[in-house]
């Protein structure tokens, strides 16, 4: 049987990762010794304390049932906690929290409550790519929105067409930013809420990194800014703020109509995070911000060590106040990262992730990320050392 794939399968983009990844695991099969700065996966395991809360909760047959779809009480409960004594929003738990099987899944099931054909979704190049993906497969348009280094790696909105802001119902916005690591002031989320206004558009904002920040940088919550609960939702994950990417916890606040939107797509697609998860995802939010600060010591070390490490060999890198990312031009005479990434692995063993996989704006860069330890970064630059 080979049956068509569907129209809206074929529009996807090739998941470059997955290629980067085949390398990988050949060069790893013949046995060579591989610095791996290609995933954005903490190297350090979850905390002990959600550990052993999941193995409480996991005993009780009172969890095993399917879980609500909304989430537990006991999570949203602490969800409207957490965004209250971290970035000061109030939210109403029964209507403005939504529990993700992690931010990625949600994320990419947005477009489908609200995008038609012939929607236009904007979305930044580079980006996350399960934002253009989930815009795709519900079978909206992409409109690129390039970050530029110049622009600080935020969207110039302004140069957005009047014929692309009629069809715009969709817009994405990620900061901290992956890949770039930027950040951005209150003053940008204020000039996207009354655009949103304007335009009638969307807003989701994508929070995945807010906790995993340097030098004393506290990036605040898209919806503390006026009129923001009107027009968007805010995503945030477990995964990088609490070292939990395998566990598929996640969560979405916000306008009440954009969250009944997701859920009702839930409703007719998963059941809901595995409730002993959901339990072990309230302790993670109990002790977030302890964890976040003994994390971001050792993120910031590595960070300072890679990017004086590759400054000082001839690269032009700069320290960024977020993300485990360093994002950062290819050293001359190289101009397509995929060749780049490609020579790196040959040569030297170490894994990049290519620029242009996060979207054609991303070529001439590559991404590191901080996942692996000093002493690995350290050996990473001898080895670029001799190959540059
Ligand atoms: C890692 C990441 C997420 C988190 O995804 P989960 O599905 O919650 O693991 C979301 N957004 C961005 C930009 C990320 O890099």
């Amino acid at each position: 049987m080979k049956a068509d794939f569907s129209k809206r399968l074929k529009k996807l983009p090739p998941y470059l990762f997955l290629e980067i990844d085949k390398a990988k695991q050949k060069a790893r099969q013949e046995g060579k010794d591989i610095i791996d700065l290609g995933i954005g996966d903490p190297d350090i395991g979850t905390p002990e304390e959600v550990i052993e809360s999941l193995y409480k909760a996991t005993k009780d047959p009172r969890n095993h049932h399917y879980p609500l779809d909304q989430g537990i009480a006991d999570f949203r409960k602490k969800i409207v906690e957490w965004y209250r004594d971290r970035f000061g929003v109030r939210l109403d738990p029964e209507r403005e929290v939504l529990a993700l099987i992690g931010s990625k899944e949600g994320i990419a099931h947005l477009p489908l409550a609200f995008l038609d054909e012939k929607d236009v979704a904007l979305v930044p190049d580079p980006c996350y790519p399960p934002y253009r993906g989930g815009v795709i497969l519900a079978g909206g348009t992409v409109y690129n929105m390039p970050l530029l280094e110049e622009n600080n790696f935020l969207p110039d909105l302004k140069r957005i067409e009047k014929s692309v802001l009629k069809k715009a119902k969709l817009l994405y916005i990620n900061y901290p930013n992956n890949p770039t690591g930027a950040v951005c002031e209150k003053g940008f989320f204020e000039d996207v809420v009354l655009f949103a206004k304007r335009y009638n558009i969307i807003v989701a904002h994508d929070a995945a990194y807010s906790e995993i920040t340097f030098d004393g940088y506290k990036p605040e919550s898209f919806l503390k800014v006026d009129g923001a609960m009107d027009v968007g939702v805010e995503f945030h994950s477990l995964s990088k703020t609490c070292n939990m990417t395998g566990w598929r916890i996640g969560f979405v606040c916000g306008n009440e109509w954009i969250i009944r939107g997701i859920a009702k797509v839930k409703s007719n697609i998963d059941s809901g995070v595995f409730t002993a998860i959901q339990l072990a995802g309230v302790t993670a939010l109990d002790i977030a911000k302890r964890h976040a600060e003994r994390m971001n010591l050792i993120y910031e070390d590595r960070r300072d060590a890679l990017v004086d490490g590759l400054n000082s060999i001839g690269w032009k890198t700069r320290k960024t106040k977020a993300t485990f990312y360093v994002w950062t031009r290819l050293p001359a005479p190289y101009r397509s990262s995929i060749k780049f990434a490609k020579m790196v692995l040959d040569r030297a063993g170490i894994v990049l992730t290519p620029g242009i996989g996060f979207g054609s704006a991303g070529e001439g860069y590559v991404r590191m990320a901080l996942t692996v330890s000093k002493d690995r970064i350290r050996e990473a630059l001898d080895r670029f050392k001799k190959i540059l």
